[in-house]
């Protein structure tokens, strides 16, 4: 019985992220957001055929790469203290929410002394909350335009994060996500010191309530939680 009744409930989860999957051009990657999902959900998308997966509490995501498949993705997307950045360093494929020099340079420290690059995003403040973190534009740049970023050879920059206010008014949320684009496709016209740990490829942008929006505003990297797992407890 307990069988039937799991075997029912999870198969939802493939279900929902084979919709998704046929709704998002190909260009488009998905992260699944498994936090605060057991093991036993992540597995089950995991069989599916989903390798990527994205947390948001360093605690959470050491203790799960640990315990699950070795070939899947790990994406840190939530807040990062500098002093937790040791637990994630060995394994972490992306960290979205890079929002500090002083972070990178800690990453960068820690990557170097086991000989890896670690890829990271700019968080960017985009919302009207006050409550979300991430740099903003003019931080953002500074950053960008630094000579001292160059030196940071174990860090790579590959794009930007963003996350849109929390509201019901789709043009607000439009209008953020299409703030962040036009940031992103500026960076390669600004004045820069050139290197190659620099070099934009994913605007994340866009989550279970927003990501159609955000794709339209030129998203390449969606980060899906609740419409894939159902609703978090
Ligand atoms: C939780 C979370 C998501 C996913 O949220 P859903 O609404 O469940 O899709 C995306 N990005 C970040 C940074 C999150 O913390």
């Amino acid at each position: 019985m307990f069988v039937k009744y799991n075997f029912s409930f999870m198969s939802t989860i493939s279900d929902n992220l084979r919709k998704i999957k046929e709704s998002v051009p190909p260009g488009v990657k998905i992260i699944a957001v498994s936090k605060s999902m057991s093991p036993e959900k992540i597995l089950e998308a995991y069989h599916s055929g989903h390798k990527i997966f994205g947390e948001n509490r360093v605690q959470e995501l050491t203790v799960k790469y640990y315990d699950l498949p070795k070939d899947i993705e790990w994406h840190l997307i939530g807040h990062l203290q500098t002093n937790k950045v040791k637990h994630i360093v060995p394994f972490v494929s992306l960290i979205h929410s890079a929002d500090s020099f002083k972070l990178l340079m800690e990453i960068n420290n820690l990557a170097g002394k086991i000989n890896r690059v670690v890829s990271c995003l700019l968080q960017i403040h985009i919302a009207q909350e006050e409550t979300k973190s991430g740099l903003s534009y003019a931080e953002a740049e500074t950053i960008l335009q630094s000579e001292e970023l160059q030196q940071l050879k174990n860090v790579r920059i590959v794009g930007l994060m963003g996350m849109a206010t929390l509201t019901e008014d789709e043009n607000q949320i439009r209008k953020e996500f299409a703030s962040l684009r036009k940031f992103y496709d500026s960076f390669s016209l600004l004045p820069r010191v050139p290197g190659a740990n620099c070099q934009f490829e994913i605007l994340s942008m866009g989550m279970s309530s927003d990501y159609k929006i955000a794709i339209e505003e030129g998203s390449n990297m969606i980060r899906i939680g609740s419409a894939i797992f159902g609703e978090r407890k």
